[in-house]
């Protein structure tokens, strides 16, 4: 591939003799050729710059001048002599370009046999050159570094030539080092990298990378590189593929707050709120959805029905999220789409909420009789394309966290609730949570009886 660099300062380039492209052009991969702009003036001052048309601050560099460069540059044979196979790409530098990405760069990589780079300086390149090169089948790319103004394209020449000369075969020793970088193809930042020696500065290596044991030092520097995208770079995960992620990586990412339900491409970012007033239409909705789900085979629809009617409908959510007793979490996208919910009741000072529900105000969770308040956890639903990608984990923590600020000035708060012994799923779920059975309780639902399986869990520690 050949690069030329046209600058009004074409000293500046001596810093692509170094390293990898230094060694690439030494050995033929590549060649970069700098032209001075100025050679290209036609008056005794080299001039290559006027006034802005319209007024205005500044000076703008002028089309006639850059015209007879780029005619030039862009005539003059490849080194070899031959007819390219690939196309010359007309480059722009310019704060007002798109940015530059990897996968710009692997398209330059393996499409452009030219790129010519015309850096700009003062306010910029008169308008009509790139407009004129576009014209006359020349495809240009302006392209910006970021998001802040440099004082000349120099800078921005130098990266484009780094960026799309080391995916040039034989420019970077172990090509296998470009598989795994931050914006390869499975489109995260790199997790985080290490060497020796082990310990340093009383910072030691993480132990799994010495373990030896590849498939997890796979899955840790997997996590880690979720975890920096959605620090650093949310826009990025939410774009990832989903198609190759296994249950194990979309828990993960629902950890993190990126939710992948059935069927989606990419993962969604959710957060769990308190409800508003304007959620009661859709929260309504989906606890009328969701609450038959958990009933047993043996409820009537009818039963399913008056519960429905008389605890779930809209005035008693618009209730439950008015009143200080109740909290109701929700599980949202972005739009407000509701996708889950808790509905948690909570004692007055370091009471027991639900005595009527069949609270286990003697429970004994983890050899430890309960002292704190007692909180009733009612309903956790979490819609159905929701279920099994770790919705519920992050509906859960979410939910705790607001209960412990609620309850701060207890030591040992306690959360209870009851589901039907025949719900195997959901009592799975509850234990994977960190709640321990602590007894049973009849629970009416509609003119039937239940009987239920009572959980409990201290707040702190789950
Ligand atoms: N007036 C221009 C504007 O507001 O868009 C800025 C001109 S800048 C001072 C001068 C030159 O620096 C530009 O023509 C371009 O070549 C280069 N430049 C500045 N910031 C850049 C960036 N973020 N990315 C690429 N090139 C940049």
């Amino acid at each position: 591939m050949r690069f030329d660099i046209l600058s009004v300062f074409p000293e500046f380039f001596s810093v692509l003799d170094v390293s990898l492209v230094g060694k690439a052009q030494a050995h033929g991969v590549l060649t970069i050729t700098t032209h001075d702009l100025r050679d290209w003036t036609d008056d005794p001052h080299r001039s290559v710059d006027d006034t802005p048309v319209g007024g205005g601050a500044g000076m703008v560099m002028r089309a006639d001048v850059w015209g007879r460069a780029l005619d030039d540059v862009l005539r003059s044979p490849l080194p070899s002599g031959e007819p390219s196979s690939g196309e010359t790409v007309l480059a722009i530098p310019t704060p007002a370009g798109i940015p530059l990405t990897q996968r710009a760069c692997e398209d330059l990589a393996s499409s452009a046999a030219r790129i010519v780079i015309a850096c700009g300086r003062y306010e910029g390149i008169d308008a009509r050159v790139v407009e004129y090169y576009a014209a006359h089948n020349v495809r240009t790319f302006e392209y910006s570094l970021g998001d802040y103004v440099l004082n000349g394209g120099e800078i921005a020449a130098v990266a484009l030539v780094e960026a799309v000369g080391r995916l040039l075969p034989g420019v970077v020793g172990n090509p296998e080092s470009l598989v795994e970088e931050s914006h390869g193809a499975a489109g995260l930042l790199e997790y985080p990298v290490f060497t020796r020696p082990i310990e340093w500065r009383g910072y030691r290596v993480p132990d799994v990378l010495l373990s030896g044991n590849h498939r997890e030092v796979a899955r840790w520097r997997r996590y880690r590189a979720y975890e920096r995208t959605a620090q650093r770079r949310p826009d990025m995960l939410e774009r990832i593929d989903t198609v190759a992620l296994t249950k194990r990586d979309k828990r993960k990412l629902a950890e993190l707050g990126y939710l992948v339900p059935q069927g989606a491409a990419h993962p969604l970012r959710m957060d769990v709120r308190e409800a508003r007033l304007d959620d009661v239409a859709e929260l309504a909705a989906l606890a009328a959805r969701t609450f038959p789900d958990a009933a047993p085979p043996h409820l009537t629809a009818q039963s399913v029905d008056m519960f429905i009617e008389e605890f779930l409908s809209a005035s008693c959510i618009a209730h439950y999220i008015e009143a200080d007793e109740w909290l109701v979490m929700v599980l949202s996208d972005r739009c407000g789409h509701l996708a889950g919910y808790s509905l948690c009741l909570i004692p007055a000072g370091d009471g027991v909420a639900g005595s009527d529900d069949g609270a286990p105000a003697a429970a004994v969770v983890g050899g430890r009789a309960r002292r704190g308040p007692l909180i009733e956890l009612s309903k956790f639903y979490v819609d159905r394309d929701y279920r099994g990608i770790g919705a519920a984990a992050y509906l859960f923590e979410g939910t705790r966290t607001a209960l412990l600020r609620r309850s701060a000035q207890y030591e040992e708060p306690y959360l209870w609730l009851g589901t039907n012994h025949e719900n195997t799923r959901a009592r799975h779920a509850y234990r994977k949570l960190g709640f321990s059975e602590v007894g049973t309780r009849v629970f009416r639902v509609g003119d039937q009886d239940n009987s239920d399986v009572v959980y409990a869990m201290p707040l702190r520690v789950a």
